[in-house]
């Protein structure tokens, strides 16, 4: 593969993007970024729309052609790609769904009669969780039923359904509807937001966690931040294009945080590797204890998570 800043070998392989929230083509590069967890040396650009700031991928890989980009991804891999320390990281990703039981607990009780949506739920253990700790309805989307065909006795009681999100025979109103890192994969989403919205009544609140490209990880690491997550993230927003879209697709955004369920430090590392870089294709066992080292060293920074812009971000929006 050529190392060009046209993309992947067939340029014609790409498509110019407009901005995914207002629609003007009038935008400027960014930043150049590597095809990320990625062996190919593809590069892509960044711009930045001219008329609301928004960052976002162009030109970029067509929808119907990403696929291929998450073929042996690593997050699908799951907690077996790190090899006898699966186990820990198995505890890390409950600790995390049970972080996200809470934020959404935090915006008033979820029980028995509400239902929960998570939009992009790929292997839908916070779901299961929400599932038994309140007995609400749980509802979860994605593209395809790679997260949940294997083996569908795991998840007693979700409603699960695979597909194009508009298409889905969904039964609204939510109580609460969650997005997890879905929202900068989407190439609609100003649209995808907007029928949400038509899922939604005056109870939903809807919280959407995105990668914070006004955060410190980014500005220190510059075209390897791990928030481009190049080129399956279609944009890279900030919390001011996040309200926009929010509210460009009939949102009233009522509380933005810049800071998630994630920890922050898997996205600085990440990045990181991206500068190496590493090779994604094998065992990431090796990686482990550097990765644990740096963490630990990094605690007192990740203790100031809620006061300083780490990496990652949060909307809380109502109808
Ligand atoms: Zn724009």
């Amino acid at each position: 593969m050529p190392d060009t800043a046209a993309g992947p070998g067939d340029p014609e392989a790409l498509e110019e993007a407009a901005c995914l929230v207002c629609g003007s083509r009038e935008a400027q590069p960014v930043a150049t970024s590597r095809a990320q967890m990625w062996g190919p040396a593809e590069r892509f650009q960044w711009q930045r729309c001219r008329a609301c700031g928004l960052v976002y991928l162009s030109p970029r890989v067509p929808a119907a052609r990403i696929g291929r980009y998450y073929e042996g991804y690593i997050p699908h891999r799951g907690p077996g790609a790190w090899g006898r320390w699966a186990g820990l990281v198995r505890t890390s990703e409950a600790r995390t769904d049970r972080l996200r039981l809470a934020r959404i607990r935090s915006l008033g009780p979820v029980g028995p009669g509400q239902a929960v949506l998570d939009v992009g739920c790929g292997r839908p253990s916070f779901l299961r969780l929400v599932c038994q700790e309140t007995g609400a309805r749980c509802v979860g989307t994605d593209f395809d039923d790679g997260g949940w065909r294997g083996a569908p006795a795991e998840w007693p009681g979700l409603e699960l359904h695979a597909g194009e999100l508009e298409q889905l025979p969904l039964a609204g109103p939510f109580d609460r509807i969650t997005l997890w890192h879905v929202l900068e994969h989407l190439y609609d989403p100003v649209g995808t937001l907007r029928h949400l919205r038509t899922l939604a009544d005056a109870r939903t609140r809807l919280v959407i966690e995105v990668p914070d490209h006004a955060g410190l990880s980014r500005r220190l690491q510059g075209d390897h931040w791990a928030g481009y997550h190049t080129p399956r993230h279609t944009a890279a927003y900030t919390p001011a294009s996040l309200r926009q879209a929010l509210e460009r697709a009939g949102w009233r955004v009522v509380a933005q945080q810049q800071w998630g369920t994630l920890d922050p430090w898997v996205l600085w590392w990440l990045g990181q590797q991206e500068r190496g870089p590493r090779d994604w294709s094998g065992s990431l066992e090796g990686a482990f204890l550097p990765f644990v080292a740096g963490k630990v060293a990094t605690l007192p920074l990740a203790l100031l998570a809620r006061w300083v812009p780490l990496g990652f971000q949060t909307a809380i929006a109502a109808a």
